[in-house]
């Protein structure tokens, strides 16, 4: 059985025209590390929030471990299934250590009060995206990069099967680029959580993917390994651009070279 199954899913915003999402058939397999690619306006985030259950198909049904999305409790879901959505932001002043608590939401007993094994995986969680030291400053008197790890903390906190995250480096320099996609598959390796990523960045979707989902214009073109995603033909064809792709034959991994128009 897979961890996730989405069944002839269909979305739109509006009923009377634009954007729409139509039969997205899909199923992860339980520890796969899966990106998300197209070009802007796919459906990439649109497709993570049916998937996050921020927003409810029109039609299909989702499946996590065989369970309809429709029968799982708030509180229950959230143990299962962690969002760290594009632009995570608080209107409240909280400290950057009560916004990564707010993630042990769902496991507080009836009296609602944090304890002590709480408390320290909130400043491991902190420390393992490297704002510890920020820990009591307000969320809103951090750089953009630094709120984006806040979040990602907090989705860690929660000790999700699953971890989606929707363009998770947007605001970081390429050092914790590399560290937030390093916690990922530390994630995915050591402790058997699935993560779906929305990315950007197709060289670090080749690196880090078990699987790609290629979206354009609302339609799921394809669902397959980094090596069949990633061709010049794929790439000119949703991208549209001209590409190079080299497979490096001492690790295998692909790179993907974006050659001026
Ligand atoms: P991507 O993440 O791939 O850039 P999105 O899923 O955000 O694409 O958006 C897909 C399409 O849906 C776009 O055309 C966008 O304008 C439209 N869209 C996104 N959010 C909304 C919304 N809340 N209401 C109406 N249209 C939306
Ligand atoms: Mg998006």
């Amino acid at each position: 059985m897979s961890l996730l199954e989405l069944n002839n899913i269909s979305f739109a915003y509006s009923k009377v025209n634009g954007f729409n999402l139509s039969e997205i058939n899909l199923k992860i397999e339980d520890g796969n590390f899966v990106s998300i690619i197209g070009p802007n306006g796919s459906g990439k985030s649109t497709l993570l929030k049916l998937i996050s259950n921020y927003l409810q198909p029109e039609s299909g049904y989702i499946k996590l471990n065989g369970k309809n999305y429709k029968k799982f409790g708030r509180r229950e879901f959230a143990r299962e299934v962690a969002f760290v959505s594009q632009n995570s932001f608080s209107i409240f002043p909280f400290s950057v250590y009560e916004i990564v608590m707010m993630g042990r939401n769902p496991y507080l007993g009836f009296s609602g009060f944090e304890n002590k094994s709480d408390r320290k995986k909130v400043l491991d969680a902190l420390e393992k995206v490297g704002i510890l030291h920020l820990k009591n400053k307000g969320i809103n008197e951090i750089s953009g990069g630094e709120a984006q790890r806040a979040f990602i903390a907090r989705a860690l906190v929660q000790e999700p099967k699953l971890i989606l995250l929707d363009e998770p480096n947007a605001h970081l320099d390429i050092k914790h680029q590399i560290a937030v996609f390093g916690i990922l598959k530390n994630l995915q390796i050591n402790e058997d959580v699935t993560v779906i990523t929305v990315s950007h960045d197709l060289n670090l979707a080749a690196s880090y993917s078990d699987k790609v989902i290629l979206l354009k214009s609302g339609n799921l073109l394809m669902f397959d390994s980094t090596e069949n995603i990633f061709t010049k033909e794929n790439i000119k064809d949703v991208f549209e651009v001209e590409s190079e792709i080299t497979k490096s034959n001492v690790s295998n991994e692909i790179s993907i070279k974006i050659l001026p128009s």
